[in-house]
């Protein structure tokens, strides 16, 4: 019996949940119940305030593209005259938005009413918004969050409160719903519990050989980019996901069991090769066992270790948090949690991958990759070239010509 696993349990309870989460916004939405779509960075816990439909364009897309959808999509947006150079995510949300839903797995989401963006993730987000914005003619509330170059400021900090005060007003004043503070510490204590769950289950990677790849790590966030956030089910799946990861262990089941290179990816998921680059580097005997893109979860400024939000301050504890995701971060931030990753997880090569879409992640990768190499002499890096949701901008040889040289890099580095 082959002692390669796959996680069964977790995966059977993430497609009950993505499905039940896709079904119960169409059916709510239908009744009638106010849609808001959001950025991912917007905090969830907030808007449990409300009685809301919440939806995610870019959870969406990235669900399209792992269904190997995003071309067909995107080019919807592309025949209107939306570059090939924008954001994948927005090509392929949009085409489905322009196409009324034809070619999505779901049929597209539920028409909105409110759109609630950010600007600290990417200046493409507010004015990809605002395309929904002018198409559906509603209202459009831009969060502006400051970058995060070092420990967040206390201005910045009061400046997102009031911004969240400013959204709470402002959805008020549109459903007619009174906010309910208590529901937001729930959903927070919640938020808590899960992410300590996912924590657990990301230090599986710490074991040799690693427990996880960091492709399962891609796949099992969805829930957490959904309205599941901030309830007791996304609680459990990410249990279920540590519980299950352990068991496998402890039963010698490993992703790569024969594991000889243990890797670290730098940038978003390249949604459309999931399984396919995943295999075919286990048959190299190589994992990429951590990713800096799903570390950040429930994390600020590069920090492994999770930032635990007090219930009892709601609004400044997910205003703290605002800053979790890497594309805000700046140079020295990346490089300390790069450099925490390669020691905590014993990494042998760092994949630092250019992604055409999402430039803000990928810009400062070149410097990123030389300081490491300047920090980690033995541990060999490589740059790529992936588009996380469209293939078309994807070349599989040249980027497993540049895997098999960072492996033999690997070899000669343990020769010395
Ligand atoms: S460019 Fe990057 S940060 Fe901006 S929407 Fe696309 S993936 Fe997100």
């Amino acid at each position: 019996m082959s002692k390669t696993r796959r996680l069964e349990k977790s995966a059977k309870n993430l497609t009950k949940m993505m499905g039940m989460y896709y079904t119960y916004n169409k059916i709510q939405a239908k009744k009638g119940k106010y849609v808001v779509w959001i950025a991912i960075v917007v905090p969830i816990e907030l808007l449990k305030g409300f009685d809301l439909v919440i939806a995610v364009p870019e959870n969406h897309s990235a669900m399209c593209a792992a269904k190997k959808l995003g071309p067909t999509l995107a080019e919807v947006a592309e025949s209107k005259g939306y570059s090939m150079d924008l954001c994948s995510y927005a090509r392929i949300d949009m085409g489905s938005m322009f196409g009324k839903g034809k070619n999505s797995p779901i049929g597209g989401l539920p028409k909105p009413d409110l759109l609630i963006s950010n600007t600290n993730n990417c200046s493409l987000l507010s004015k990809w918004f605002d395309v929904y914005h002018r198409e559906y003619d509603i209202p459009h509330f831009i969060l502006d969050v400051p970058f995060c170059y070092e420990r967040q400021k206390e201005k910045d900090l009061h400046y997102i409160v009031n911004q969240y005060k400013d959204l709470i007003y402002l959805i008020e004043d549109l459903t007619d719903q009174k906010f309910d503070i208590e529901k937001v510490k729930e959903a927070i204590h919640q938020t808590n519990k899960a992410i300590s769950q996912w924590k657990r289950f990301l230090s599986s990677a710490a074991h040799h050989p690693s427990g996880i790849s960091a492709f399962d790590s891609f796949v099992h966030m969805a829930p957490y980019l959904s309205s599941h956030r901030g309830t007791p089910l996304i609680v459990n799946h990410f249990k279920l996901l540590a519980d299950e990861t352990e068991k496998r262990m402890e039963e010698g089941k490993f992703p790569v069991p024969e594991e000889k290179y243990r890797l670290l990816w730098d940038n978003i998921a390249p949604w459309h090769q999931l399984r396919p680059m995943s295999k075919k580097l286990a048959q190299l005997n190589a994992n990429i066992i951590y990713a800096t893109y799903t570390s950040c979860m429930g994390t600020i400024e590069g920090k492994l270790a999770q930032f635990p939000l007090d219930p009892s301050k709601p609004l400044f504890s997910l205003a703290r948090i605002q800053n979790a995701t890497v594309c805000p971060y700046g140079l020295e931030l990346r490089f300390n949690a790069i450099s925490k990753m390669i020691r905590r997880y014993d990494i042998d090569g760092v994949v630092f991958t250019s992604n055409f879409s999402c430039k803000p992640y990928s810009l400062m990768q070149l410097d990123l990759m030389r300081k490491t190499k300047k920090k980690f002499p033995s541990i060999p890096c490589v740059m790529i070239n992936v588009d996380h949701a469209d293939v078309r901008k994807y070349n599989e040889e040249q980027v497993f010509l540049k895997i098999e040289a960072l492996l033999e890099q690997i070899d000669n580095s343990r020769q010395k």
